[in-house]
């Protein structure tokens, strides 16, 4: 840890957020000489520590992790980390490299004053840095339809990051509402601890865990899917957008089949759509949104088949999944008393809060305009937004390359400060052959 300066020092960088994002780009800043200071408003490891439930583990395998300087060097790359391997994980890369970490320490405010210096405000006063990066995460404040406030006052309600086992809800039916990667795997974990689950699907896609003798993730990366930028999609901004494919990396890794879940006694509907009473309402979507995700599955193994057939890979031909349920009825109301749900988990995502950063950066839904984490503001970066420039970069695969190519421009602009001056009174000619490309 690092001795925090008092109120009204500077920075050259000053990195917010203390998750894998910010610990990779300051592991990338110490590699360039560039002094920096870490700042944390809880502890490493906070949001894996603090926001999963007790049997989580990687849907991605341990092989991508790959921190600047630090991948996994564990003996099951092919596997998943649980929970508190993940927390260990980001302590050892702390103590790998010993960032100048400050932990305890929020940032409640960020501005830019007129002379181009950042203005950062924190419970323990002011200061100043020449450049920010806001790694703040991607997931901030938990979402939750207000039709929550309609449900009997006796029935428990939380959300999936305050979700931490089976034992904590009290007994009776679970509604899981989403089937998103918490909504589908809380689910299974209720289900496996022999509760009685009612779920509410939406239009997630899913993805088979394995095929053809290998992880999907594993075929996915031969075939580049991983290194695509996001300027390689004409539809940049719906690809930001994406819903994850639901799979899981429990037990060594099994796909998430939620007409299996019927077969064995879960309870399926379409999307929650209204509360009455104890009177819960359902789209009539069921149908469309289990066929829509074996899909999406069985596309990516199209892509797969083609794949080892234009390379002659020697792969073990497999069987193509076959649905062991179908929906039978009409949506139809369920009430809440007469199926004996007494709690709600609401797995139903999270929205930004950037709120604190007072700069003009955001588009109009609130999400940082950018090109690869860099803005127009000059000076200030974002890293670990979902798909800021491929798709690991949310993720522990590619955050360190966003965090190398954040690095590589900060270096750069603190050269081009030298030559001109502030990063404001750099000319545009200079400040365009930046690489930002
Ligand atoms: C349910 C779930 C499952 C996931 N599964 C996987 C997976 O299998 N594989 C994978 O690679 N990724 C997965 N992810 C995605 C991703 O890896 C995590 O969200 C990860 O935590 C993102 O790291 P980060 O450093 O960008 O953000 P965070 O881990 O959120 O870290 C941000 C840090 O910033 C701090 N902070 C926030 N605001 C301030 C402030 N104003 N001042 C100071 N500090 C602040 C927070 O305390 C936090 O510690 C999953 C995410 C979720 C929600």
């Amino acid at each position: 840890m690092t001795a925090w300066r008092p109120a009204g020092a500077h920075y050259p960088v000053a990195v917010v957020g203390g998750g894998q994002a910010g610990l990779s780009v300051s592991h990338c800043l110490r590699e360039r000489g560039i002094e920096h200071i870490v700042l944390e408003r809880n502890r490493v490891g906070h949001e894996w520590r603090e926001r999963r439930w007790d049997s989580f583990c990687l849907v991605t395998p341990n092989w991508q992790c790959r921190l600047p300087g630090f991948p996994y060097r564990g003996d099951d790359p092919d596997g998943f980390m649980v929970r508190d391997e993940i927390v260990r994980y980001l302590e050892d890369y702390v103590a790998f490299f010993r960032p100048p970490l400050v932990e305890g320490v929020a940032v409640t405010g960020l501005r830019r004053s007129a002379d181009g210096v950042f203005e950062l405000t924190t419970g323990e006063g002011e200061f100043t840095a020449d450049q920010v990066v806001v790694a703040t995460g991607p997931y901030h404040t938990p979402s939750v339809p207000r039709m929550a406030e309609r449900l009997p006052a006796g029935v428990e309600q939380i959300h999936s990051s305050r979700y931490r086992s089976p034992g904590q809800l009290p007994d009776g039916g679970v509604l899981v509402v989403g089937t998103g990667q918490s909504g589908c795997q809380i689910a299974e974990d209720l289900h496996l601890a022999g509760r009685q689950v009612h779920l509410a699907v939406g239009s997630a896609p899913r993805v088979a865990r394995f095929y053809r003798g290998r992880d999907c993730v594993a075929w996915l990366d031969d075939m580049g899917h991983y290194a695509r930028g996001i300027d390689e999609f004409d539809d940049a901004a719906a690809v930001r957008m994406r819903v994850n494919h639901y799979v899981t990396g429990r037990d060594g890794g099994r796909d998430i089949d939620l007409r299996a879940f019927a077969r064995d006694g879960m309870r399926l509907y379409g999307r929650l759509t209204g509360i009455d009473g104890t009177r819960l309402e359902f789209a009539d979507d069921l149908k469309t949104n289990l066929d829509r995700a074996d899909a999406v599955a069985e596309s990516i193994k199209d892509s797969i088949d083609a794949h080892i057939a234009a390379r002659g890979v020697q792969a073990p031909d497999e069987p193509r999944y076959t649905p062991v349920w179908e929906p039978s009825e009409q949506a139809a109301p369920l009430d809440l008393e007469t199926s004996g749900i007494t709690s709600v988990v609401w797995s139903t995502g999270f929205t930004r809060d950037h709120r604190w950063v007072e700069t003009p950066a955001f588009d109009g839904r609130g999400y940082p305009m950018h090109w690869r984490g860099v803005t127009s503001t000059p000076g200030l970066y974002f890293l670990g937004l979902p798909w800021q420039y491929s798709w690991g970069s949310g993720r522990f695969e590619a955050v360190g390359r966003d965090a190398e190519f954040l690095a590589d421009h900060i270096e750069a602009s603190r050269r081009l400060a030298d030559v001109c001056g502030t990063l404001t009174g750099a000319p545009s000619e200079l400040a365009a052959a930046l690489p930002i490309g």
